[in-house]
């Protein structure tokens, strides 16, 4: 019984009219990574790193983090591990690496942009992530990319770093996280760099609304159903050519109804809380992507959050 549950677990989400929807799950620790295989996760679609970098008071050194991968990718047994670069700054300081007193922490020196002033911290990073992806299918995945520069220079950091392992790894992918507006505007621009966008709507829909998230003031104007969120999403589909997958790995990717949405609007990948995949599969199984099509078109068009929430559940 319990080996028809976890072999039921693990078929694919596939729409009724046949069009495959990869479902990952979102991992910060280990333990993490287990639920995922037993619920039958397709992939991890995002890696939270901080965890090995937060509450400490030295940063963990390159074998620390090849080890702490490795054993990721083996509780995933072969999926793909999708290891985003760390994403501290913001709200999460680093005491061995801290950025001047900020009034605006989310506006200021975080995800990508601290990477790229700290490229020691970087190349150490991004030298584990390449040791483990000559031995497993790898996704590095960049947060808070705002400008086209940011990527390209990223992308330079990890083709040096490829050079120095000389390593090519064959299941390496390269995805941007799309948090921040003018990125989504210009997905187009940034889509010959990367194999995957990553749309991040916790933090697309605080900076599209600009509405901080966890500030409970202005909760109620922090939601990814606001029309405005879904027009980028839109964008972030367009802009993606057809060699890229777009992925949502915010929490709305789990939201019920969002899906339809979602995949109407293009996206191919979504990744949710490990506990969630298996509901999130069953989702995607019910819904038909010519009727998601409409349904992505109509919501698009509503004038408010709950008008475009209730198209989709409608
Ligand atoms: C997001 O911003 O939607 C996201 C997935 O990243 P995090 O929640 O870690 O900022
Ligand atoms: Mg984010």
């Amino acid at each position: 019984r319990a080996s028809s549950a976890a072999s039921r677990a693990s078929l694919g989400a596939v729409t009724r009219d046949g069009v495959r929807i990869e479902v990952g799950a979102n991992l910060g620790s280990v333990a993490d990574a287990r639920a995922a295989a037993a619920n039958g996760a397709d992939l991890a679609g995002l890696v939270r790193t901080e965890f090995l970098f937060l509450d400490r008071e030295t940063a963990p050194d390159v074998d620390e983090q090849t080890a702490a991968y490795r054993a990721l990718a083996e509780a995933l047994g072969g999926r793909r591990l999708t290891l985003r670069t760390l994403d501290v700054g913001g709200d999460k300081p680093l005491r061995y690496a801290p950025v001047p007193p900020t009034a605006n922490p989310f506006l200021s020196v975080r995800g990508l942009r601290f990477s790229l002033v700290r490229p020691d911290l970087f190349r150490a990073q991004l030298t584990a992530i390449v040791r483990v992806a000559v031995e497993t299918p790898v996704t590095v995945l960049f947060p808070m990319v705002s400008t086209v520069d940011e990527l390209r220079a990223a992308r330079a950091a990890l083709d040096d770093v490829l050079r120095a392992e000389q390593a090519s790894p064959a299941g390496l992918r390269v995805g941007a996280m799309i948090e921040v507006p003018a990125a989504a505007l210009k997905a187009s621009a940034l889509a010959p760099f990367v194999d995957v966008f990553s749309i991040g709507t916790n933090d697309l829909t605080q900076y599209t609304l600009a509405a901080a998230r966890g500030d409970g003031g202005v909760a109620a104007l922090g939601d990814p159903w606001d029309p405005g969120v879904l027009r980028l999403v839109d964008s972030v589909c367009r802009g993606a050519s057809d060699r890229v997958t777009v992925s949502v790995c915010g929490e709305f990717a789990g939201d019920p109804g969002a899906a339809s949405v979602l995949i109407g609007l293009g996206v191919r990948e979504l990744s949710v809380a490990p506990a969630r995949v298996p509901e999130v599969k069953q989702a995607v199984r019910e819904l038909t992507a010519a009727t998601a099509t409409t349904t992505a078109s109509a919501a698009l068009a509503a004038p408010t959050a709950s008008e475009a929430r209730a198209t989709a559940l409608g």
